[in-house]
């Protein structure tokens, strides 16, 4: 059974990527840009919860955290991904969207705690919730929290915004004849290690048969797009 479009309720995952331009880790610009969208979908009466990544800044299983303990780099991934949501929390509140963050890792002067039943009261609220922290315990992805979170507030599909249209079969960027899938299933993408996210949160999406919609986030009204159930980018079911 696939769930009845438009969604209602939607879990859409931020990279630290999407917050970035050739000029800064944070662009104002770019972060303006996904406020808009996210504004214009609460007009419509969404229901928005947003995971945000940190790659932008930091990322435990990488070059950068060569040396370190597994676990504090990727602590410090976390704290990553709370500065881009504050980041985010600001673009929305100045354009009256009513936002709030919860953070996986306590941090009462920033954020709330992560609490699934009130995070649910902001969404029938129509408030924003951003999801920062991860699931706030290491040698786990943003990814795989998009997932979790997605599953534990009901939201009817993970939307994945990305810097290109969709999953192609190659690298579109080194292969122009490359192809974009329209569907794709759970298996195709673990068995041949398409870029949609990663295993863990796939594994999870498939279990409880939550749909991933993966589409380019830099087009304005994608957002809109994607969640009124217009066929763009690739949907992983
Ligand atoms: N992280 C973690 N546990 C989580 C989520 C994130 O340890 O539940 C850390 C991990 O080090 C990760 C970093 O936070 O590399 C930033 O998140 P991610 O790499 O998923 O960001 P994205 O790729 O989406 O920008």
């Amino acid at each position: 059974d696939s769930p009845s479009k438009p969604y209602r309720r939607v879990l859409l995952k931020l990279s630290g990527e999407a917050f970035a331009d050739e000029a800064a880790s944070i662009s104002p610009q770019v972060v303006a840009s996904v406020a808009d969208q996210l504004v214009e979908v609460n007009s419509l009466g969404v229901e928005i919860g947003v995971v945000v990544g940190g790659g932008n800044i930091f990322r435990g299983a990488s070059p950068q955290a060569s040396g370190m303990e597994r676990s504090s780099a990727d602590h410090m991934g976390m704290l990553a991904t709370v500065i881009n949501a504050l980041a985010l929390q600001d673009a929305c509140e100045k354009r009256g969207l009513d936002t709030r963050v919860q953070s996986a890792v306590a941090m009462q002067e920033l954020a709330e705690p992560y609490i699934r039943r009130r995070a649910v009261r902001h969404l029938e609220k129509k408030r924003l919730v951003i999801f920062a922290s991860g699931l706030g315990a290491p040698y786990f992805s943003t990814d795989t929290a998009a997932a979790q979170r997605a599953l534990e507030i009901g939201a009817q599909a993970i939307l994945k915004g990305t810097k290109v249209d969709g999953v192609y079969d190659a690298d579109p960027a080194l292969h122009p004849d490359a192809t974009k899938y329209d569907r794709l299933d759970y298996i195709q993408v673990l068995k041949d290690g398409l870029k949609v996210m990663d295993a863990t949160a796939i594994s999870l999406c498939m279990d409880n048969g939550l749909p991933i919609i993966v589409f380019n986030l830099r087009t304005e009204g994608n957002i809109r797009r994607a969640v009124t159930g217009e066929p763009i980018g690739t949907i992983v079911e």
